[in-house]
């Protein structure tokens, strides 16, 4: 059987400290590649200057050695700006692409006076400045304008699958911010693709994000990798923990002297898995297969490299 390896990848904004969801989603995203015989990139996702915690780099690289999540190499964003430059180029060449110069505040009037905001939901670009062209001497955002298209997109690992009809649930979205920065879209369709990940493990928030990926990253001639959301941690109050400042860091129990295997287990019973209090990684993996097996056993039966299972 011809199957490709599997490429995995933890991608953290250095913007603070490794919180314990966080470090759930490092270690599903590890037993996802490990488990299946891959590779697992480090990527560190740093283009927003202005909210780069310059020691977190270090603090998550020693909390996912500390739990013994090994990975195979690490990129920075912010040192592959050209690519996500070229990949701008080419969209903009082929006529997808506009400079948009409306203030937050025009933006904001122009969603109120469409009356097309659905309640609850993110706000969505109206396309104003596809119709009036860029004001001269403002900084411009660039603008993907998105196909008049819906697209699903079935996660490898819920089975869920959602459709989006670009125009309606994504808007014509930011390529690159007026401040210059390549806006976490672009930047993460082009990296995943360019560094051949085959598998995304990432947190559910960004499931509803992922249809216009999959849809950027056809308009740049890229495949699309497989989706497996794994649910966000929650506090035993449902809140989401990395909006609530309580939880502690990794870095806290690390330093504070805390044992590895004790968290890793915590983690791990937090997913409702039957596991001694102290474990490895390691000992996760055939949980993690387990789980993978019930969710979608062709994950499994589509490899060729059971031998090299640890
Ligand atoms: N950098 C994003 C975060 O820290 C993750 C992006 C992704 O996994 O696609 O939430």
């Amino acid at each position: 059987m011809n199957v490709l390896p599997v490429v995995g990848r933890f991608a953290p904004s250095p913007t603070g400290a490794m919180h314990l969801g966080n470090a759930r989603t490092a270690l599903l995203a590890w037993l996802h590649s490990r488990a299946l015989g891959g590779r697992y990139l480090l990527r560190f996702e740093d283009l927003d200057t202005g909210r780069v915690r310059p020691w977190a780099y270090d603090t998550i690289r020693r909390d996912l050695d500390w739990l013994g999540l090994d990975w195979d190499a690490e990129s920075l964003q912010s040192e592959r700006q050209e690519l996500y430059e070229q990949a701008l180029a080419r969209l903009a060449a082929a006529g997808e692409t506009y400079a948009c110069t409306c203030t937050r505040r025009e933006i904001g009037q122009a969603i109120e006076d469409s009356a097309g905001a659905p309640h609850g939901q993110e706000p969505v670009y109206p396309g104003t400045c596809r119709l009036h062209p860029a004001s001269p001497g403002r900084p411009a955002a660039i603008r993907w304008h998105v196909p008049d298209e819906t697209v699903c997109v079935t996660d490898a690992l819920t089975g869920e699958t959602l459709c989006q009809h670009l125009p309606a649930a994504a808007g014509d979205f930011v390529l690159r911010r007026n401040d210059g920065v390549y806006a976490y879209h672009l930047a993460v369709v082009v990296d995943d693709a360019l560094m051949g990940v085959t598998d995304v493990v990432r947190g559910a928030d960004l499931w509803a994000a992922t249809p216009r990926q999959v849809a950027l990253g056809r308009a740049l001639g890229f495949p699309t990798p497989r989706y497996l959301h794994v649910p966000l941690m929650t506090d035993f109050r449902g809140e989401r923990l990395a909006k609530r400042g309580g939880a502690p860091p990794v870095q806290a129990l690390r330093e504070g002297g805390e044992e590895a295997g004790r968290l890793l287990a915590a983690l791990a019973r937090s997913l409702g898995w039957d596991v001694p209090e102290v474990v490895t990684a390691r000992d996760l993996l055939p949980l993690w297969r387990g789980r993978l097996f019930a969710a979608n056993p062709t994950l499994l039966t589509n490899l060729d490299g059971m031998s090299k299972f640890p």
